[in-house]
């Protein structure tokens, strides 16, 4: 598995800053664990990275709470694993955030798909050679020539979600970033019961 969460490809500006609210963190949590009891948030202690990443829409336009860079090994997060991204600049590849954690180095990624409809208050992007494997061009893809993080991939949501099934199905596979999915709601609950009830249903076989 390839996984490129250790890496920061984008500029980060993080300013230290006060936690998110007690009730939001405990809901990001509650839904991290199951996340993270399924392995599809955690960490890999062959490549020695962590993987998998939870944010919730925080009420502004463009602003969300996620979870901050070097949690992936966590079985329980709380307040202090939590940041606010302020503003994102796709374009040049620059986040902005503040709180008691950088962000998670995939914000970018998430920022892109909430910019894709107002509707999207929450997204999960987990990591699975399994899932990644069966659902490939079954669910909604991204083009494999497109990495993670970048303005094109933000392209690729908004043609999933426009012209796709990402609206109704709620769940894309990032073909260009191997073991990564996303899945996206107008909840934390829906995100997360999307990406749980597929991983947990018999896997199809594939012909
Ligand atoms: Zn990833």
């Amino acid at each position: 598995m390839t996984y490129d969460e250790g890496y920061i490809k984008y500029e980060s500006v993080w300013a230290p800053g006060p936690p998110p609210a007690a009730a939001v963190a405990e809901e990001l949590d509650r839904w991290r664990r199951e996340l993270f009891a399924l392995g599809l948030i955690g960490y890999d202690d062959e490549h020695e990275v962590g993987y998998g990443n939870i944010s919730v829409h925080a009420g502004q336009p463009g602003q969300f709470f996620i979870s901050g860079t070097q949690t992936g090994h966590l079985e329980v997060t709380d307040r202090s694993h939590y940041t606010l991204v302020t503003s994102c600049d796709i374009e040049t590849n620059r986040v902005h955030c503040c709180g008691p954690v950088e962000a998670s180095s995939e914000a970018m990624t998430h920022a892109a798909i909430y910019r894709v409809n107002l509707g999207i208050r929450a997204v999960v992007h987990v990591h699975s050679d399994e899932l990644w494997n069966s659902a490939r061009d079954v669910l909604p893809t991204t083009d494999p020539a497109v990495a993670y993080g970048t303005p094109a991939m933000a392209g690729e949501f908004r043609r999933l979600y426009i012209h796709g099934d990402l609206a109704n199905v709620g769940i894309a596979v990032m073909a260009g970033h191997p073991g990564g999915l996303i899945s996206i709601g107008g909840t934390l609950e829906q995100a997360a019961t999307r990406i749980l009830n597929l991983a947990r249903r018999p896997t199809p076989a594939r012909d």
